[in-house]
């Protein structure tokens, strides 16, 4: 099966009757009628896109919106699939990249704790057995946010950066030629591992193993995979794991991406377990298969390479406002690839909102201690210095195709990078860090491709 006949096999054109209720309804863009009818039929023809391509943020809500189940979100990363094959990567691409130089992770290793590098090593165990627990690529940065938890005696955590968890991400971004690659090789690493179960942390790795890979791929297994939160919701309710505390926050709470696969699956059980540690939760105005991206997803719609990152956080930001506008006192996010960006987004925009991964809020109510905010914050302003020096990097560097899906040792030499040790050195005062903030607000409107929403496009869900 070629990519093309695989992607029609699941956006299903002969169903689609081009009504344009997909993109007219959806959060992002709110088309008016005829122009999502133009749109679909563009992307339909392969023709030139006017609008989606260059400003959806991989959300997923229009395949909710379908009146006959046509998936229109994988027509349009079939599209994506086109322009990669046409265009490359853009440079400022392989942050995310691990068999790239200048990758998050590679440039990460120089901020990381000793107490950070040990867990991360012991994840990396290439024959891990039991129940395993995939720690993933996004979590990696932020290990504190279970990295000491007696979650983990349950499990054999493990976290192997060259398999992208699981190609969730590069799904999203639409390099499904990509994928597949990846869908095979963690496949066949599962499959050789002594493994009774398998528990992704992130709900998006666990739909790419349970759908994804199996039903767009043709990549089946024959392990068995467990949902992280309805684990969770299984051993809170067995009491094998104690709430000791009421956590007693009042927090809202955000729908990833990914959250809207699997038709409503995924929103239920992250609610019960906050629920559970004793917190209120105030609901924004778009939640579920209305939520607004956290702003990674506005970095796959690309068309100007300096635009990319200015994109991303201009829609963080409205995500950001959105869960402040609650008057929640805190933000809780299931994804850790979220949890990063929005983190990075606070700081940033300069917001007082507090924001905590899921698990964190788990580890308080078991009675465990957490270093809140200040390793987050402090891991925030590392990653601000990375995104910075890859800025830079990318002034002199064009687009790329990814050739490797596996990590050589020879990637992972140690690097001085003596460009950002200085950046990074300079954003830990705090008096750098007000004038980055600045700057940053300051070139936000003028290099941002993305438009920003009117008001009346705002629909409460
Ligand atoms: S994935 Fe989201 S942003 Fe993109 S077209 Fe569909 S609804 Fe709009
Ligand atoms: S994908 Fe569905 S909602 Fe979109 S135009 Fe086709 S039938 Fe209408």
């Amino acid at each position: 099966m070629n990519e093309t006949e695989r992607n029609r096999h699941v956006f299903n054109v002969d169903a689609c009757t081009r009504c344009g209720e997909c993109f007219h309804r959806c959060p992002e863009l709110s088309l008016p009628l005829d122009a999502a009818q133009d749109e679909i039929k563009r992307l339909i023809d392969g023709r030139e896109s006017r609008h989606v391509l260059a400003h959806c943020t991989t959300c997923r809500s229009c395949n909710h919106f379908c009146p006959y189940d046509c998936k229109p979100y994988q027509l349009i990363l079939e599209r994506w699939n086109d322009l990669y094959n046409k265009r490359g990567a853009p440079y400022i691409y392989r942050f995310v990249c691990p068999t790239m130089d200048l990758n998050i992770w590679q440039m990460l290793e120089l901020s990381l704790t000793s107490k950070e590098k040990a867990w991360i090593e012991k994840w990396q165990s290439k024959d891990p057995q039991g129940d395993i627990l995939l720690i993933g690529n996004y979590v990696h940065l932020l290990p504190f946010v279970v990295g000491e938890s007696a979650l983990l005696d349950h499990f054999t955590p493990v976290d192997i950066l060259d398999h992208w968890e699981c190609g969730a991400y590069l799904y999203q971004g639409g390099y499904l030629d990509m994928v597949k690659q990846i869908g095979e090789k963690c496949r066949n690493d599962f499959s050789r591992w002594p493994v009774k179960r398998i528990v992704p942390l992130l709900d998006a790795v666990h739909w790419m193993i349970t759908d994804v890979l199996p039903n767009e791929m043709n990549i089946a297994h024959d392990f068995e995979v467990v949902n992280f939160h309805q684990w969770l919701l299984e051993k809170i309710d067995r009491r094998e794991i104690l709430l000791k505390q009421n956590v007693g926050l009042t927090v809202t709470i955000h729908d990833n991406c990914y959250s809207k696969a699997g038709g409503g699956q995924y929103w239920d059980a992250p609610r019960e377990i906050i629920r559970r540690t004793g917190c209120e939760i105030i609901e924004m105005a778009h939640i579920r298969e209305n939520a607004l991206c956290c702003g990674f997803g506005a970095g796959a719609s690309w068309n100007r390479p300096m635009s990319i990152l200015f994109d991303i956080m201009d829609v963080a930001g409205r995500k950001l406002k959105e869960a402040e506008d609650t008057g929640a006192g805190a933000m809780v996010s299931y994804c850790g690839g979220c949890l990063y960006l929005l983190w990075t987004a606070r700081e940033l925009f300069g917001s007082k909102l507090d924001i905590y991964h899921l698990v964190e809020i788990q580890r308080m109510a078991m009675g465990e201690k957490l270093d809140y905010p200040e390793i987050h914050v402090r891991r925030a302003w590392d990653l601000i210095a990375i995104i910075t020096y890859l800025m830079i990097r990318s002034l002199f560097g064009g687009n790329f195709r990814i050739t490797e899906i596996s990590m050589t040792d020879r990637q992972w030499k140690p690097r001085r990078f003596v460009g950002l040790r200085l950046i990074r050195l300079m954003l830990r005062t705090k008096a750098m860090q007000y004038i980055y903030k600045k700057g940053f607000r300051l070139l936000l409107p003028l290099l941002r491709s993305k438009r920003p929403l009117p008001a009346h496009q705002l629909r409460k869900a």
